[in-house]
């Protein structure tokens, strides 16, 4: 049974003095020995986090208590270990770096596209009149995306809004928005209704409660999600690998940290190359002086124990 929960969640809805409860939630989350990010800003929420199942459950109803964060839909994970080293929780100007800052023109409280439940999407997303539109970046629809997707060439979400001009074709058609946990698609289906898309969805609560709920069929490869497990399976009624490895070509779902930290990059590498390149993205990193020893895993950051009330108190000192 696991023992430990990851949470991810976000929630737009205004905070007055953002920053002093972005130092007050870091508090509150160190003291039930979460770990995890979170960002905070005057527009709402957006958090990862991980703990114990009790630790996970005080969380949760702690916000859910707060008339702010009633609405938050947390999806929750079971993991056999925490999925991050540290707790932070920090304040920023926006919860998904959109580079859309003015809350007058693009506010997702006023107006976004339609939430489309797993099943409302899994029912409309093959239709003649639908797109269904991917707006992740390069580095995680490689990994995996719905079969038929039109994903977009973006390094970051920053770079999404740029990208509208070559959607513009598809503006007479249903668009169907996704991303993995839906926040992106809150602003991203925004800035299509303001840019002047009439029919515009979004699945609620992304890729990971779709894969819950509706069994991810049709969502090709696995997931990337931003914590130490680097993806997740989404699809158990008809799973394909569609990623390549980056050395040779062959067909891999496993992704990995290049061993050398200095790079440190995302990548996917079959098991061969992993054992030629020492886990390793290039040659120039392969012989990098500071390379780390490739186990197999291509993990490199070490999981803290259990959080006991001792070492609780080291790790606070140590900070
Ligand atoms: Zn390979
Ligand atoms: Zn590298």
């Amino acid at each position: 049974m696991a023992k430990y929960n990851t949470l991810l969640y976000y929630c737009y809805s205004t905070i007055a003095n953002a920053e002093q409860f972005a130092a007050d939630h870091l508090k509150f989350c160190k003291s039930l020995g979460l770990t995890g990010r979170i960002i905070v800003a005057e527009e709402g929420l957006n958090g990862t986090v991980s703990g114990t199942a009790e630790a996970c459950r005080t969380y949760m109803d702690t916000l859910h208590a707060d008339t702010r964060f009633a609405g938050i839909d947390f999806k929750v994970d079971e993991v056999d270990e925490p999925s991050f080293v540290k707790m932070h929780c920090r304040y920023k100007s926006e919860i998904v770096h959109s580079g859309l800052r003015d809350p007058k023109v693009i506010n997702p409280q006023k107006q976004t596209g339609k939430h489309l439940e797993p099943a409302e999407f899994l029912a409309m997303k093959d239709r003649d009149d639908v797109v269904v539109l991917d707006v992740r970046s390069n580095y995680e629809h490689n990994l995996g995306k719905f079969k038929n997707a039109l994903t977009l060439d973006i390094e970051n979400f920053r770079d999404f809004p740029a990208m509208i001009n070559e959607l513009a074709q598809y503006k007479d058609k249903k668009i169907l928005t996704y991303c993995t946990g839906g926040i992106k698609c809150e602003k991203a289906s925004a800035l299509l209704l303001h840019e002047g898309f009439t029919d515009v969805y979004q699945l609620h609560g992304g890729i990971i409660k779709y894969g819950k709920e509706a069994g991810g069929e049709d969502f090709e490869g696995k997931c990337y999600v931003f914590d130490n497990r680097l993806s997740v399976d989404v699809n158990s009624v008809n799973p394909v690998v569609i990623s390549t490895c980056l050395n040779c070509g062959k067909t891999t779902p496993k992704m990995i940290n290049c061993a050398n930290p200095e790079c440190n990059e995302h990548f996917t590498q079959c098991d061969d190359c992993g054992t030629a390149m020492d886990g390793c993205c290039s040659d120039a990193c392969k012989a990098h002086p500071r390379k780390r020893v490739y186990d197999g895993t291509g993990y490199y950051v070490k999981v803290p124990q259990p959080v006991n009330v001792a070492k609780k108190g080291k790790m606070q000192l140590a900070e």
